[in-house]
């Protein structure tokens, strides 16, 4: 009972079409799949875009299956996001404190890759808000104060 536990929280079900997923090489997905990544892959797959990829050397996902729609938003999120600690405005681990605040998530939760749409948007909007302020104060030199 436990071990079939186990395997079911590890192949997700697509939550577009409700099938299992399969777990599979990336290869014919991925334009290039020269680091072997592996992918959760709905059952239905290709009449139903949805996929995950697992961590490396596991079977664990990192994160919920998502569509072609939602993967594009994640990339874009996560290239925001990204860029908050890149660029040095705030650190890593700061910038997963905001993220976890403005999804209002505990921080074990914040991962972009656990987004649906919705917070994927707000995300990129945030992060850009940030981002354009950062812009500012290099243009100007002016100390301004960050958290207005
Ligand atoms: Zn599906």
């Amino acid at each position: 009972m436990k071990k079939n536990k186990r395997r079911q929280s590890c192949a997700p079900r697509c939550p577009y079409c409700g099938s299992h997923s399969i777990l599979k090489s990336a290869e014919g997905i991925y334009k290039n799949n020269s680091r072997d990544t592996m992918l959760y892959v709905c059952k239905n797959y290709p009449v139903c875009d949805s996929y995950v990829r697992v961590h490396p050397g596991t079977k664990i996902p990192m994160g919920t299956m998502a569509n072609g729609e939602l993967r594009r938003l994640r990339h874009e999120a996560h290239k925001y996001f990204n860029q908050l600690y890149e660029s040095g405005y705030m650190t890593k681990d700061d910038a997963y404190r905001w993220l976890a605040a403005i999804l209002y998530a505990p921080q074990n939760q914040a991962h972009i890759g656990l987004l649906g749409e919705y917070y994927c948007k707000v995300v990129i909007e945030e992060s850009k808000k940030l981002l354009s302020r950062q812009t500012v104060h290099f243009i100007t030199g002016v100390s301004m104060p960050i958290f207005t």
